[in-house]
């Protein structure tokens, strides 16, 4: 077995994913950087330097999802730790639309049926595929850890609360996406509850990335660290947890 623990990060090759790849391999990990685009992972591996192996893998693409834990499984034979970052806000706003434009075009009574299972499939089902690919290789460490990256937007708690200013933006799209992803960590980590695999989910902060056309706020040294900061919690640490920066919970 390798001594460096090994982390598998999602949507690495750029983004809060690529600073949480770049933290990991400074704590002594070999993370492989995952990149729908291996070109684009190999030049965020490149970036990083050594300890980073990019790694080909779409979570939407059952073959790419398989392949990818194929190569662990041959190369490693286990995985430490698993960083579920990949997701989409969106398939791409229409030329000249606004972003308040396309928020009024998610509501619950016209949003597209077609935009919504798009950002499903990479922020739930992908989430779902990965986890289901990898388990069997989490389940080859002594301790292994899932991290998923989640957002307080999808917080039900928060939304229904008619004094919180964004709930407006609550969307079926993205937002719910979150909320499910939410739901189905709860899942995972019962599921593994009995095994010691520890699952939670996090929140970034609005952080400056492609995600929202760099309007964040956060750098995104600030929005890997929670990640990051639950990624190295030991074997005593919590799970089922729904986090944001410095272990604040947030209500599901
Ligand atoms: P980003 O810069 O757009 O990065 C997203 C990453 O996901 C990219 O590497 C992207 O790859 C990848 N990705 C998208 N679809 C994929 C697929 N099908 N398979 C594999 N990879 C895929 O956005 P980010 O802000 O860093 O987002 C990282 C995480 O933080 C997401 O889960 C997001 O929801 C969460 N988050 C972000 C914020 C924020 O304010 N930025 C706030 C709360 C939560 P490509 O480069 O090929 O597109």
């Amino acid at each position: 077995m390798p001594d460096k623990p090994v982390a598998l990060v999602t949507g690495a090759n750029q983004g809060i994913g690529l600073q949480i790849a770049k933290d990991l391999v400074t704590h002594g990990f070999t993370v492989l950087v995952g990149s729908r685009d291996l070109g684009r992972g190999e030049a965020a591996a490149k970036e990083i330097g050594p300890g980073a192996i990019a790694l080909q893998l779409d979570v939407t693409d059952h073959a790419s999802v398989a392949a990818a834990a194929a190569r662990i499984q041959g190369e490693f034979g286990r995985l430490d730790l698993l960083i579920q970052n990949a997701a989409i806000s969106n398939t791409g706003l229409q030329p000249g639309m606004s972003i308040e434009e396309y928020s009024k075009s998610t509501r619950p009574s016209v949003v597209s049926l077609a935009e919504m299972r798009a950002v499903w499939d990479t922020n739930v089902f992908g989430v779902l595929a990965v986890y289901q690919a990898m388990l069997p290789l989490l389940r080859a460490s002594p301790v292994s850890r899932i991290v998923n990256v989640s957002s307080g937007v999808g917080s039900l708690t928060i939304n229904s609360d008619p004094a919180f200013h964004y709930r407006a933006i609550f969307s079926p799209v993205y937002s719910a996406s979150k909320t499910a992803l939410n739901a189905i960590t709860v899942a995972m980590a019962i599921e593994l509850e009995p095994e010691g695999i520890k699952v939670s989910a996090v929140s970034p902060g609005y952080t400056k990335t492609n995600l929202n056309g760099y309007q964040g706020t956060e750098t995104l040294e600030e929005g890997a660290r929670e990640a990051v900061r639950v990624a190295l919690l030991g074997r005593d640490g919590p799970t089922g947890a729904f986090t944001r920066w410095q272990g604040e919970t947030i209500p599901w």
